[in-house]
C-alpha cells in the first residue's frame, strides 16, 4: 500500500479516458491497483481500480459492488491517520531504537553499516540508526539500474559510499547478449549484493542494518531479527533487521511523521524504487509509469529487445510477433503453443521466407532423437536442406552432426556455403 501523490494523479489524468475530479494528494492510497482510503473509524473503502491492457492504455474503473463514491465516505487525510496513530508510532520508534541498541551491545566487536537503497525501507532504517550513532556510514548498491532521482538521493545522503560494478547491466546486454528474464537472470545475483560482496572486506566484522520485512514476502516471512545471506558467501557478516515487525502503512506514516526524505519514483506511483525499467520481475503496471516518467530509458531498453529478437529469431522461441515481444512477452517462457499465422506471416517477412507452409515448418520443432527443441534456424534450415522441405522429423545440431558424422568444421563449411549460395532457407 502506497501513499497516492499529485505525479501519479496526473499521471492517471493523462492517460485514463476521462478525468478523474475527486482525487486528490494527501489522502488516498494505492494498493494492488485498487484506490482506497481510510474513514474516520480507520476503516478501510475501495474507490476506484486502475486496470492496465496488454497494450499499455490505462482505464480508472469504479466497479459495481465493493466499490464506494469518495463524496460519501468521510475520508481521512494522511495527517489526520498520523495523529491517530501516533501512540502506535512512538512505540514502533522506542523499540526499535531499544532494539538497536541492545544488538550493538551485543556485537560490540562490529562494524555497523546501513545499505541504503533509497526506497523507504531502507531510508527509515538509517534515520533509526542514525537517530542514535550519528556516524554510521551508509552504503548505496549501485546496480547500474537505478533511476537518477535514486542515485541523487544516495548522493546527497551524508555519509553515504557509493559502490558501482565495474561493468554495468546495460553492457552485459550489449556485449553478452544477456537478456533477462523471469527464469533466467543474471543480474539479481551481479548487481544486487554483488558490489557490496566484492568491496566489502569478507574477513571484517559487520554489522548490516537492513530494511527487510517479514509481510514483504513468502520468503521473508520467516526472518527473525538477524540473517546471514548466503549470497554473501564466506563472510563474518550480520545482517539486523530492527523494522521486519512493521507493516507497509507504518513505514509510510513513519516516513511523514518524521519528514523523511521520500524517493520521487512513490510519488510517480512506482511501489519499488529498485531496478528500473529492465527488471524482468515487473509487470505491465511498472512498464506504463516506466513509459510515461522515463520514456527515454524503457525506449532504449525496447530497441535492445527489438535488435536481440530479430538477430536471434525470437519468432521461433516465443511464438509471438515483435510487438507483443516488447509490450508484454519479453521477461517470460514461450509466450503461445502455437504461433499465430501474424507470427509465422511476419517472420517470414524479416527472413525473407515466401512460402507459408515452408515457414511453418520453423516452428515447434523437437529433435526426434533426443527431443531438446530446436530454437536455432540455421538448423532448423539445414535440416530442411539436406533431408528435403517437407520433412517432419527433425534433428538438433548435435544428433544431426552425429547422424552424418560431421565434426564442427564440417557444419561451419556447409553452413557458409548455403549461405553463400543464396539458399533461402538459411
Ligand atoms: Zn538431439
Amino acid at each position: 500500500m502506497n501513499p497516492i501523490f499529485n505525479e501519479y494523479i496526473e499521471f492517471l489524468n493523462d492517460t485514463n479516458k476521462t478525468k478523474i475530479e475527486d482525487l486528490k494528494e494527501g489522502y488516498f492510497w494505492l494498493d494492488k491497483s485498487i484506490i482506497k482510503g481510510f474513514d474516520k473509524n480507520g476503516e478501510i473503502h475501495k474507490f476506484y481500480r486502475v486496470k492496465i491492457e496488454d497494450d499499455l492504455s490505462v482505464s480508472v474503473t469504479k466497479p459495481k459492488s465493493g466499490y464506494d463514491n469518495i463524496k460519501d465516505v468521510d475520508i481521512v487525510s494522511w495527517k489526520d491517520l498520523i495523529e491517530t496513530n501516533k501512540n502506535h508510532l512512538k512505540n514502533l520508534e522506542d523499540e526499535a531504537l531499544k532494539f538497536i541498541e541492545e544488538k550493538v551491545n551485543k556485537y560490540k566487536e562490529y562494524t555497523s553499516i546501513i545499505p541504503v537503497s533509497t526506497g523507504k525501507d531502507s531510508m527509515v532504517v538509517a534515520y533509526l540508526i542514525r537517530s542514535l550513532f550519528p556516524d554510521t556510514k551508509a552504503i548505496f548498491n549501485n546496480t547500474s539500474l537505478d533511476v537518477v532521482e535514486s542515485y541523487k538521493m544516495a548522493k546527497n545522503l551524508p555519509n553515504c559510499e557509493m559502490m558501482s560494478p565495474n561493468k554495468g547491466f546495460y553492457q552485459y546486454v550489449r556485449e553478452d547478449g544477456m537478456i533477462p528474464t523471469r527464469f533466467a537472470r543474471f543480474c539479481c545475483r551481479i548487481f544486487k549484493v554483488g558490489t557490496m560482496v566484492k568491496e566489502l572486506d569478507h574477513n571484517h566484522p559487520y554489522l548490516l542494518w537492513m530494511g527487510m520485512r517479514n509481510e514483504e514476502s513468502n520468503t521473508r516471512k520467516d526472518y527473525g531479527d538477524e540473517v546471514v545471506n548466503p549470497e554473501w558467501g564466506k563472510t563474518c557478516w550480520k545482517g539486523i533487521l530492527p523494522i521486519r515487525k512493521w507493516s507497509e502503512l507504518d513505514v509510510w506514516l513513519y516516513t511523514f511523521w518524521r519528514g523523511l526524505e521520500i524517493n520521487q519514483k512513490y510519488k510517480y506511483g512506482y511501489s519499488r524504487v529498485g531496478c528500473a525499467i529492465a527488471c524482468p520481475y515487473y509487470t505491465k503496471s511498472t512498464w506504463v509509469l516506466d513509459k510515461y516518467f522515463y520514456r527515454k530509458g524503457y525506449d532504449r531498453w525496447r530497441d535492445m529487445l527489438e535488435k536481440d529478437f530479430i538477430e536471434n529469431k525470437k519468432w521461433l522461441i516465443m511464438n509471438c510477433t515483435l510487438k507483443e515481444y516488447l509490450e508484454v512477452a519479453w521477461n517470460g517462457g514461450t509466450y503461445r503453443n502455437e504461433p499465430t499465422e501474424e507470427v509465422i506471416r511476419e517472420f517470414m517477412k524479416y527472413n525473407g521466407l515466401k512460402d507459408f507452409d515452408l515457414a511453418k515448418q520453423y516452428f515447434n520443432k523437437n529433435c526426434c532423437e533426443c527431443d531438446k527443441r530446436i530454437k536455432d534456424k540455421n538448423v532448423l534450415a539445414m535440416n530442411m536442406k539436406i533431408h528435403g522441405r517437407q520433412i517432419n522429423k527433425f534433428y538438433c545440431k548435435k544428433c544431426f552432426m552425429s547422424l552424418h558424422n560431421l565434426s564442427e568444421d564440417d557444419w561451419d563449411n556447409k553452413l557458409k556455403s548455403f549461405k553463400q549460395n543464396g539458399c533461402n532457407l538459411f
